[in-house]
C-alpha cells in the first residue's frame, strides 16, 4: 500500500484538527512527509525499570512501576502545584504537576499500578519527576517496549497540551501502519550497493523504531547521507547552471592600468597567496561566465590590493568598478588609501556615503551615468536605485558579513544593459571579501553558489600579535604598559563592548571608561580620541582622522572600530569586558593592531567571573592568531546557526545531519553528488531517475533549502 506523503497531517488517525494545528505551529509539521522527517533527538531504554532506591541525582530518564498513595496541593508563589506520593516496594518519591492539575486528579487513581516515566531530580533528599508520562501498567504491558525508544523534539506548549512523547510516538506508529512501512526509495541502487546503504523504508523504520543499535546507526547514516547528498546536489547544479547560463562581461585583456601599476607602482611585492588569488580572479574574469567569488583572508592579509588590482582589470576593459564597505569610516579609509594610486594612474575615483551632500551626489550620479567616473567607493548608499552606472563591470563587497544576500542581488542589477535598446542587464562580476574565516566545509554549504579563494599568508615581516588576558585588578599595570608604549611613539586602542540590548549601560561604561582614562592620561601630554555609534559621521571621521594622523595617542571606541580600520602605528589593542565579545569579534578587533613592523599586543580585560565558554574563548585568543583555527572553535562553541552569514542559509534546517559532526559524511555526499553529475549531467540514465525525481520533488516542496535567488 502506498500513501501520498503530501497529505495534510490532519488526516492521520489520532491527529485531528486541534492537534494538527499544534503540530504545525510548534514543530512545523504540515504533511505526512514532515512527520516522517521528524527525527528523534535521542533514544532511551524502555526495557529497563528502576526501583526508587536506585535513583541517582544524575539519572536522565527513568521509568518506575508503583502506585499513587496520596495527593496534596502545595501553595507556591504563583498558583499551586499538585504533588502525588508515588511508592514502590523500595521507597517513595513525588510526582509533580504545575499545570493541568484538575485533569490529572480526576484521571489518576490511587492504589492502581502505574508506570511513570520522566526525568528524576532530587530535591531536599527526595526524588521527584515533574510532569511524568503516566500509563496504567496494564496498558503498558500490552505494548512492545524497545531498548531504544525514540525521544522526539518537543516544546513546552506541546507538553502542556498533552502531546507527550508517547502521543507523538503513537502518531508516528499510525503513519507506519497506514503506509505499510513502504516508502519510495530515494537513492540510486548503484550508490546504495556501493556504500552499503540500507533501503529508505528500512532506514525510516529503524530511525523511529530501532530494532537494534546496529540498525539504528545504519539508518542514521543512510538518512544523513541522503540529506547531505541532495543539498550538495542542489548546490552543484546551481553552480553549474550558473556557470553555463549567466553570461559574464568579457574582460579579454590585461591592459595598461594593470600593467603600469604592477610594474611601476606596486608599493611592495605581492605575497604568493595574493598572486594565486589574482590569477584565480583573472581566470574568472576572462571566462564567459559571471564571476561570483568569495575572497577569504585573515585581517591584514592584504585583500584590498587584490581588490584594487581586480578593479584595474575592469577599467582596462573599459568598464567601471565599485567597492562597497559596511561603514562610513571604512569607505573613507578605502577611498583615501586608493586615491593616491588612482591619481598616479589618472583614474577618476569618488566616494558616496549616507553623508554625501546633495550637490556632490548629483555630480557623482551624472559622472557614473556618462562614464566619466571610473571607480566608486561607498557604503550601501551605492545600492540606491538612483545610482546608475554606464557600464559597471566589477562590484566588490568588503567585509561581506555585514551585507545580506539581498544586497548582493541588488548589485547584480546594476550591470550594463544587454543591448542598446535596453534589454536585460548583464550582471557585473562580483567579488566578496571577508575577514571572517569560515571553515572550508561550512563555506561549501553556506556559500555554495560562490567560488572561494583564500589568502592564507600574511605579508612578510609581520610579527604575530602577543595576546594576554588580564583581570580588572591589574589595570594599573596595564596603564603603565600603555604609557611605555606611547613613550615609544606607539598608539593604543581601548575598546568597549556595545551590545544592543544593554545599549544604555554600555554607553555609560564607555563614558565612565573614557573619563577614567582621561584622568590617568591627562592633557596636554596625552591626547585621546573617542568614537562611538551615537556620534555624527562627521565627528567620527574627525576623531578617526586625528588618530590616523597620530595627533591622538589613544583611541577609545566601541566596536565601530572593528571592521577594517588601518592604522599601522597602533600597536596595542585593549579590549574591555572581553568576556562579552564573541570569538570572531575578538579576532577582528585584534586585527586592528599588528599592521606595522613593530611588535603589537592585545590585552583582554575581564572581571573575575567567567563562564566556561568565556574561558575557552579567552584561552583560544591567547593561544593562537590563526583565524581559521579560531573559526573552528567558534563553530564548536556556537554551532553553525550563529556564525556570521549563515543565518539566512538554511544549513540550520538540516533535519538529521549535523554540519560539524557529520563532516565526513558531507564530504562523501559531495563527492558522490559531483560524480553522478559528472557522468550523467542531465540525470537521464535509468538508475538516476530516482535522483532526478527526488530532486524535483524536494525543490518543489521546498524541503531542502531554497538557495539564493
Ligand atoms: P585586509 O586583508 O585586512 O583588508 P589590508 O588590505 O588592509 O588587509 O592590508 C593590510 C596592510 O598590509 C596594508 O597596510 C597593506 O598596504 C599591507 N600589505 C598588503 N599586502 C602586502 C604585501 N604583499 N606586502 C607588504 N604589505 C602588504
Ligand atoms: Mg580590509
Amino acid at each position: 500500500m502506498s500513501i501520498n506523503l503530501q497529505t495534510p497531517i490532519d488526516y492521520l488517525k489520532g491527529v485531528g484538527s486541534s492537534r494538527a494545528d499544534l503540530l504545525r505551529k510548534e514543530l512545523g509539521i504540515h504533511t505526512y512527509q514532515d512527520l516522517i522527517n521528524l527525527f528523534p533527538n535521542r533514544y532511551i531504554d524502555r526495557t529497563r525499570y528502576y526501583k526508587i532506591n536506585e535513583l541517582q541525582p544524575n539519572n536522565a530518564d527513568v521509568q518506575i512501576i508503583g502506585k499513587i498513595t496520596g495527593f496534596k496541593e502545595v501553595a507556591q508563589k504563583r498558583g499551586k502545584r499538585l504533588v502525588a506520593t508515588f511508592q514502590d516496594d523500595t521507597g517513595t518519591m513525588e510526582l509533580v504537576w504545575f499545570r493541568g492539575q484538575k485533569w490529572i486528579r480526576e484521571r489518576l487513581k490511587g492504589n492502581t499500578p502505574y508506570v511513570v516515566f520522566g526525568k528524576a531530580s532530587s530535591f531536599g533528599g527526595k526524588f521527584n519527576i515533574a510532569h511524568p508520562d503516566v500509563e496504567l501498567l496494564e496498558d503498558h504491558e500490552k505494548n512492545l517496549r524497545s531498548a531504544l525508544q525514540a525521544i522526539y523534539p518537543s516544546t513546552e506548549k506541546l507538553a502542556n497540551r498533552g502531546i507527550s512523547n508517547r502521543v507523538l510516538s503513537k502518531i508516528m506508529q499510525q503513519l507506519f501502519i497506514d503506509s505499510g512501512g513502504n516508502f519510495a526509495e530515494t537513492l540510486p541502487e548503484s550508490l546504495r550497493s556501493e556504500l552499503k546503504l540500507i533501503s529508505k523504508s528500512s532506514a525510516l523504520f529503524n530511525v523511529h523504531f530501532p530494532k537494534s543499535p546496529e540498525l539504528l546507526s545504519r539508518a542514521q547514516f543512510r538518512l544523513k547521507f541522503e540529506e547531505l547528498f541532495y543539498i550538495q546536489l542542489q548546490l552543484i547544479i546551481k553552480n553549474l547552471v550558473h556557470k553555463s547560463k549567466i553570461k559574464g562581461l568579457p574582460f579579454n585583456k590585461v591592459g595598461n592600468y594593470f600593467n603600469t601599476f604592477f610594474k611601476e607602482q606596486l608599493p611592495f611585492n605581492l605575497t604568493g597567496a595574493q598572486k594565486r588569488v589574482l590569477k584565480e580572479i583573472r581566470a574568472d574574469l576572462g571566462s564567459n561566465a559571471q564571476m561570483n567569488r568569495l575572497l577569504q583572508g585573515d585581517v591584514g592579509s592584504g585583500k584590498t590590493i587584490v581588490g584594487f588590482m581586480s578593479m584595474l582589470m575592469a577599467l582596462d576593459n573599459g568598464f567601471q568598478a565599485c567597492l562597497m564597505a559596511p561603514t562610513e569610516i571604512l569607505s573613507v579609509q578605502h577611498y583615501n588609501g586608493l586615491l593616491d594610486m588612482c591619481n598616479k594612474l589618472s583614474i577618476s575615483i569618488s566616494i558616496l556615503t549616507g553623508s554625501s551632500k546633495t550637490s556632490e551626489r548629483r555630480k557623482i550620479h551624472e559622472a557614473l551615468e556618462n562614464g566619466e567616473l571610473q571607480i566608486l567607493i561607498g557604503t550601501h548608499a551605492i545600492l540606491e536605485d538612483k545610482v546608475k552606472f554606464k557600464n559597471l563591470g566589477l562590484a566588490i563587497i568588503d567585509e561581506q558579513h555585514r551585507f545580506g544576500v539581498a544586497q548582493r542581488s541588488k548589485l547584480w542589477k546594476k550591470g550594463p544593459p544587454q543591448s542598446s535598446n535596453g534589454g536585460a542587464s548583464i550582471p557585473p562580476h562580483i567579488l566578496v571579501m571577508t575577514a571572517t574565516p569560515i571553515p572550508r566545509t561550512l563555506a561549501m554549504s553556506v556559500y555554495g553558489d560562490l567560488d572561494i579563494s583564500i589568502i592564507d599568508e600574511l605579508p612578510p615581516g609581520r610579527k604575530s600579535i602577543k595576546t594576554v588576558h588580564r583581570y580588572d585588578k591589574n589595570r594599573l599595570n596595564v596603564f603603565r604598559f600603555i604609557r611605555d608604549e606611547i613613550s615609544k611613539d606607539r598608539q593604543v586602542y581601548i575598546v568597549y563592548p556595545l551590545i544592543q540590548e544593554s545599549e544604555k549601560m554600555d554607553y555609560k561604561d564607555l563614558m565612565d571608561g573614557y573619563e577614567s582614562i582621561s584622568r590617568d592620561f591627562p592633557m596636554p601630554e596625552y591626547q585621546i580620541s573617542i568614537v562611538h555609534g551615537q556620534m555624527k559621521p562627521a565627528d567620527k571621521e574627525f576623531e578617526m582622522q586625528r588618530f590616523i594622523k597620530g595627533e591622538t595617542q589613544i583611541m577609545v571606541a566601541t566596536t565601530v572600530i572593528e571592521v577594517g580600520v588601518n592604522v599601522p602605528n597602533a600597536s596595542v589593542m585593549i579590549i574591555e569586558s572581553a568576556e562579552r565579545f564573541g570569538l570572531s569579534q575578538l579576532h577582528q578587533l585584534r586585527g586592528r593592531v599588528g599592521r606595522g613592523a613593530e611588535q603589537s599586543y592585545c590585552i583582554l580585560m575581564t572581571s573575575h567571573k567567567l563562564s566556561t565558554d568565556s574561558k575557552t574563548r579567552l584561552e583560544t585568543m591567547t593561544k593562537t592568531n590563526d583565524g581559521f583555527e579560531i573559526a573552528e572553535v567558534d563553530l564548536r562553541l556556537r554551532g553553525p546557526g550563529d556564525i556570521m552569514g549563515t543565518q539566512q542559509s538554511g544549513v540550520l534546517n538540516l533535519k538529521i545531519a549535523d554540519i560539524i559532526k557529520d563532516n565526513d559524511i558531507l564530504q562523501h555526499a559531495r563527492y558522490h553528488a559531483k560524480n553522478i553529475l559528472k557522468i550523467d549531467p542531465k540525470l537521464v540514465q535509468a538508475d538516476h531517475q530516482v535522483v532526478l525525481n527526488t530532486y524535483k520533488q524536494l525543490t518543489k516542496f521546498k524541503n531542502i533549502w531554497n538557495y539564493i535567488s
